[in-house]
């Protein structure tokens, strides 16, 4: 009896920990929910106490042990408390006091009916944001494999087969085969109008994806997985010009590296993206001083994948180490470290970086991190550290990592319940990231902070193109 409701429980965490991603319906999570602060009460303590140990010391590591070892705790304190309950009713009966039913479902009942209405008088009321920019989301495509350089979009065969690909499909409704990009661009656009609805003069920050280049430069397919060539970008973001803000992707190693600059800077960027562990390249390398030294001098933000990665084939995972920025920073350039440099509650205490990244802002002011993916399932410890870091706080940019979804489940005791079943079923990615960090704490000035950093650039950018045009009158 014990086990089958530890099964059930088990099932339950599943069912809305995967569902939360997606958008259940709220009657579904709160039934749910239901199950798993009663009867489920036991499994969900020994899930919980697994989660909270996991990732924290080297041997305690790692999904599949994390897996079983949850599953198992769970099991071991529901059965406990059910052998305990029994003992307390057995001995009840023995001294004449045996449990009636009558009076424990009235007993349950009245605590039942106390707690809704002690839930309703403190649920939480929401400051409204009139103003959000989301400082990072993806723009996919697939035109087949391998692309045309500079031309079209593409995802290798190895991203195809990459746990992220059939959940993310699946959650856009695209097609499993064909030409993704027209399907892709419906999907964003309908969910940025969305948002837009109810925050007026939301903006999304949207990225393009280099691919990885050989020592000489020239584009390696063969070891790339992801391509978004930034005349695509642009041809999407001019679409939508008051929707999106383009942020354009250079790797720095190509050989035509300042021609491409200089063409998202004809564009209008003022943002850019590199990816080390998937585009294969060092950010520390001195040979990429030049490139930098360009993009400060140009105003233009350098937005960096650092800590770790799981959505695509990596070269390495040592390349999201936030110490490799420093070249970048000391060339001057604006420097946002993309996921704060976290991991994965269940990877080893040494992929963490946010500790650095943090040391590291005392030194440069020039450098910013984002909360890309720190709402989905597995970074649960990311955002409440960052709100317990007061010296990170100011340097922080709202970001999504949209289409990649962001799970209230897994924050679900630090939400008042009435916040986590409205989140669960959320199904507007780009809100339920909002309302999520907002309701963990974030301030209010991380959500428009991608729009000071960016306006501010593009303002140093208009007066230099001022300056500029003045000498060339003269
Ligand atoms: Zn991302």
């Amino acid at each position: 009896m014990a086990l089958f409701a530890s099964l059930i429980s088990l099932v339950t965490w599943v069912a809305l920990g995967v569902g939360a991603n997606s958008g259940l319906s709220p009657a579904f999570a709160i039934v749910g929910l239901f199950w798993l602060a009663t009867i489920g009460l036991p499994t969900s303590l020994g899930v919980v106490l697994a989660a909270s140990i996991w990732g924290r010391v080297e041997p305690l590591s790692g999904l599949p042990g994390f897996l079983i070892f949850a599953a198992a705790l769970g099991a071991v304190f529901q059965c406990l408390t059910f052998i305990a309950v029994r003992g307390l009713a057995t001995a009840a009966k023995a001294k004449g006091q045996a449990w009636k039913p009558n009076r424990v479902l009235t007993v349950l009942g009245t605590i039942g009916v106390l707690a809704t209405v002690g839930l309703w008088m403190t649920r939480p009321t929401r400051m409204p944001l009139s103003t959000v920019v989301d400082g990072h989301a993806h723009l996919f495509g697939d035109q087949g494999w391998p692309p045309v350089h500079k031309e079209t979009c593409g995802l290798s065969p190895a991203q195809k087969a990459n746990h992220t690909y059939p959940i993310l499909t699946r959650l856009l409704d695209l097609p499993a085969q064909g030409d993704l990009n027209e399907a892709y661009v419906r999907a964003l656009v309908s969910q940025v109008q969305e948002a837009r609805r109810a925050i007026g003069s939301f903006r999304v920050v949207l990225l393009a994806q280099d691919c990885r280049y050989t020592e000489e430069g020239d584009p390696d397919w063969e070891n790339s997985s992801v391509y978004v060539p930034n005349n695509y970008l642009f041809r999407v973001v001019s679409r939508y010009p008051d929707w999106f803000i383009p942020c354009p992707s250079i790797n720095p190693q190509r050989k035509d590296w300042e021609a491409e600059l200089d063409y998202c800077l004809a564009q209008g960027a003022r943002v850019l993206k590199i990816h080390p562990p998937t585009q294969g390249v060092n950010p520390a390398n001195p040979r990429f001083r030049a490139f930098y030294r360009k993009c400060a001098q140009s105003g233009v933000c350098i937005m960096v994948h650092t800590g770790a990665e799981h959505s695509a084939p990596i070269a390495s995972s040592s390349l999201g180490d936030p110490r490799l920025l420093e070249l970048a920073l000391e060339e001057g350039c604006t420097v946002i470290a993309a996921h704060s440099g976290t991991k994965a509650f269940f990877e080893p205490p040494g992929e963490d970086h946010f500790q650095q990244l943090t040391a590291m802002m005392g030194q440069y002011p020039n450098l910013y991190a984002d909360t890309a993916v720190l709402g989905s399932l597995f970074r649960w410890r990311c955002i409440p550290t960052i709100v317990r870091t007061p010296t990170a706080l100011p340097r922080m940019v709202h970001a999504s990592d949209w289409p990649f979804p962001p799970n209230a489940m897994v924050f679900w005791h630090r939400l008042h319940p009435f916040t986590l079943v409205r989140l669960i079923s959320e199904k507007n990615l780009f809100l339920r990231d909002i309302l999520l960090k907002q309701a963990l704490g974030m301030p209010p000035q991380t959500f428009i902070q991608a729009a000071r950093l960016f306006d501010s650039n593009n303002r140093k950018a208009m007066l230099r193109n001022e300056k500029n045009s003045k000498t060339n009158a003269l």
